[in-house]
């Protein structure tokens, strides 16, 4: 049998992810029309639900596109040609923030920073001390391209203090496609304006939607910027909101385009099982995932690129093994898809995530990965990090 054309491949990539149950059973439930008052209150238990998971009280808005539509509806609502920002690039998808705004004719101050290592909060900081005039920052919570969390809460922190200081505004954004539902994440806490996601990472659901929470300031921003936007004019999302809510309080949203009508019902079920299940044990389950992979690369004798480890993706380098061998092996001998490098990375590391993967899953990753490198010439000695990966596995019951 071609294993290409095998649904029951098992995805270890960083997005799309394999799918829940929850989102499967949901996509089916897709007759409905966006104009019903069944999906107007379908769409208004996801809006509950996103805010619950992105712990905001802020507004919530979903659009019809992948992550990237939101990173880009984020760019257009809350900056305009000509305003200064700042981001943190450490690889291919803080890369992004910037060429957006090159697109937008924001102009784009950037830190670049090595490959596995996170932006720290001072070089943040002095980098806005440096330049007065930069009015925003751009972030990536989980930089997916080499598995490395930034210490959002931290650089959020240092980069209010430096605003009560300067008495002037800066906006944070930060995308947060990765590390919705996978790392700790605390949008009202931590003070961010715009965090973005996306319907197929920690959310376990099909790719096709993407979300943005807005918070105060950025609700004000989407009023007043001037730069050109329509699809993703966010103004269109949240005036319906306003005047529905004013005629029939318990539906907000009616969504100004026809909408990914079985994506929404998908997604709806997915996250209600995720928040019944509880925030922090789903935080808790990735992170012992990720550890449980990171040991067994550790193991095989590999170095992991991250510094400070997401739960969304481990990336390791391959040194001397042929990355692209261990890859299709994986894949032709085991059914299990795992991903290579991107840009310049290419050829260097695999990275593999755990995301949503439970203990039998993750003991059938062992096996497959330990065989594979076996006929590479390569031991992976199970015996020595038994106890250890077993403590691991447990950590990830929930997905069972
Ligand atoms: C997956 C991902 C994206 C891109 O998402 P698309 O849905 O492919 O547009 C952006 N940023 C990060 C950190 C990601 O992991």
């Amino acid at each position: 049998m071609d294993r290409k054309s095998d649904a029951r491949l098992s995805l270890f990539t960083p997005g799309p992810v394999s799918i829940s149950r929850e989102a499967s059973h949901g996509l089916g439930r897709s007759g409905l029309h966006h104009r019903s008052d069944e999906f107007r209150r379908l769409m208004s238990d996801l809006s509950g639900h996103l805010k619950a998971a992105f712990l905001t009280t802020g507004d919530v808005v979903t659009l019809t596109s992948s992550g990237t539509g939101a990173m880009e509806a984020a760019l257009a609502n809350l900056l305009s040609s000509g305003d200064k920002a700042l981001v943190a690039v450490s690889g291919k998808f803080s890369r992004r923030w910037a060429e957006i705004c090159e697109a937008y004719g924001v102009d784009v101050t950037r830190i670049e920073i090595a490959p596995g290592k996170s932006p720290e909060p001072e070089s943040v900081t002095s980098a806005l001390e440096a330049a007065p005039a930069i009015g925003a920052v751009l972030l990536t919570h989980c930089e997916t391209s080499t598995g490395s969390l930034s210490d959002l809460e931290a650089i959020c922190d240092a980069i209010h203090d430096l605003e009560r200081r300067r008495g002037s505004e800066i906006l944070i954004i930060a995308d947060c496609i990765a590390s919705l539902c996978v790392d700790e994440l605390r949008v009202d806490a931590w003070g961010i304006d715009c965090a973005v996601s996306a319907s197929q990472k920690g959310l376990l659901s099909h790719p096709g939607l993407a979300f943005l929470s807005l918070g105060k300031r950025a609700l004000e921003r989407v009023g007043t910027t001037t730069s050109s936007r329509y699809y993703f004019d966010l103004r269109k999302y949240l005036k319906p909101c306003v005047e529905r809510s004013r005629e029939r309080p318990e539906y907000p949203p009616d969504t100004p385009f026809t909408p990914a009508i079985p994506l929404v019902s998908a997604v709806e079920a997915s996250l209600a099982h995720l928040l019944d299940l509880g925030m922090e044990s789903v935080w808790r389950a990735n992170r012992s995932g990720a550890s449980a992979i990171r040991l067994l690369v550790e193991a095989a004798g590999f170095k992991p690129v991250a510094d400070r480890q997401a739960s969304g993706v481990v990336a390791f380098w391959s040194g001397g093994v042929d990355a692209g061998r261990i890859a299709e092996t994986l894949e032709e001998d085991h059914g299990i898809i795992i991903a290579g490098g991107q840009g310049d990375l290419e050829g260097s590391i695999l990275r593999v995530s755990p995301i949503g993967k439970g203990p039998g899953e993750l003991r059938r990753f062992a096996g497959a990965f330990s065989d594979v490198l076996a006929k590479m010439g390569r031991t992976l000695d199970m015996d020595a990090i038994e106890t250890e990966f077993d403590r691991l596995l447990e950590g990830c019951s929930i997905w069972e």
